[in-house]
């Protein structure tokens, strides 16, 4: 945009974008260390059935605290691992962590109620290995595959749609849940949707976020939920702040949410001691 304010051609080469890439760079290197050495963790996020507030599931969010450069959001380091290449990595360990935690608090008697959801980048569903390591994990942990299900996002899946699909049916033959994650915010087709055999369809915290002020917002929420009811998918929203969007998107028919009004994101023995009986 600065190129098209200035009027320049938009090769110009300014001293800030080397600063971003030299940031980026340090970023990536301290990043690829703390995965080595298994520093990042995981904190969970409760899913809820919107009528009666019960516990229904719960989100892994991976969390990086760096000595340098302090809390990390994903949001920042999620991209640097796409894009260079250290996502397959990060998701393993990811899988690992959230299979020793449910060992870990069936072992102290605190069962986790219906699925632990993890996020799984587009490169990992590129990778053939993903079920055996997923199914290997599982038995390690002495986890059951249906005690998991994966979020990815609508634009992750037209990355290559075709390998979704394909892994898809694998995954589901296997009893883990699926999901698709920020739904709204791609460019999918209800060809491919069809086809995808999730079961549930996470609404994009952006609709739900301004559906009590935005017409457009509140009827795409409405189509959302009235294409799952008819392609017979859940539906779950993402981001609920206030009781509210619960009464909107209960009477429009989706029945499950998350956000902060229910809780944040928790490190493990808070998400226990607040949500695990
Ligand atoms: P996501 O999977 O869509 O996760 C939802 C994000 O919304 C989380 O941000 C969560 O903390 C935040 N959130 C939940 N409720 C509320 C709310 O009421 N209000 C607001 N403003 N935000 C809320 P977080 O933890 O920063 O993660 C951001 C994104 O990073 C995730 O979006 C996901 O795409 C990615 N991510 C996080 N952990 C992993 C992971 O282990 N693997 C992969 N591949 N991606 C991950
Ligand atoms: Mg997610
Ligand atoms: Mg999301
Ligand atoms: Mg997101």
């Amino acid at each position: 945009y600065q190129a098209k304010r200035q009027k320049l051609p938009a090769c110009v080469f300014e001293p800030w974008m080397g600063r971003v890439v030299a940031e980026q760079l340090h970023i990536a290197k301290r990043l690829a260390s703390a995965i080595a050495a298994k520093q990042l963790s995981l904190h969970f996020q409760p899913q809820v059935d919107l009528h009666s507030g019960q516990l229904i599931g719960a989100e892994a969010l991976c969390r990086w605290h760096d000595e340098e450069l302090g809390d990390v959001s994903p949001g920042k380091f999620i991209p640097i691992a796409e894009e260079r290449g250290m996502i397959v990595a990060l998701g393993s360990w990811v899988i690992e962590e959230a299979c020793r935690q449910l060992a870990a608090w069936r072992e102290q008697g605190r069962s986790m109620p219906g699925q632990l959801a993890i996020n799984i980048a587009a490169q990992q569903f590129e990778e053939d290995d993903l079920v055996t390591g997923l199914l290997g994990c599982c038995a390690h942990f002495g986890v059951e595959a249906k005690q998991l299900s994966l979020e990815i996002t609508e634009s992750g899946i037209m990355e290559n749609p075709e390998k979704a699909i394909a892994m898809t049916e694998v995954l589901k033959s296997k009893g883990l849940g699926l999901s698709i994650d920020d739904f709204g915010t791609g460019y999918s087709s209800l060809a491919y949707l069809k086809r995808f055999a999730a079961d549930k369809i996470k609404i994009d915290i952006s609709f739900v976020r301004d559906m009590l002020t935005s017409d457009n917002d509140r009827v795409i929420v409405a189509t959302i939920i009235a294409m799952a009811n008819t392609l017979g998918l859940e539906t779950i929203a993402e981001g609920i702040e206030n009781q509210n969007q619960i009464n909107a998107l209960l009477a429009m028919g989706c029945a499950q949410g998350q956000g902060y009004y229910f809780d944040r994101p928790l490190a493990a023995a808070k998400f226990a001691q607040r949500w695990l009986s």
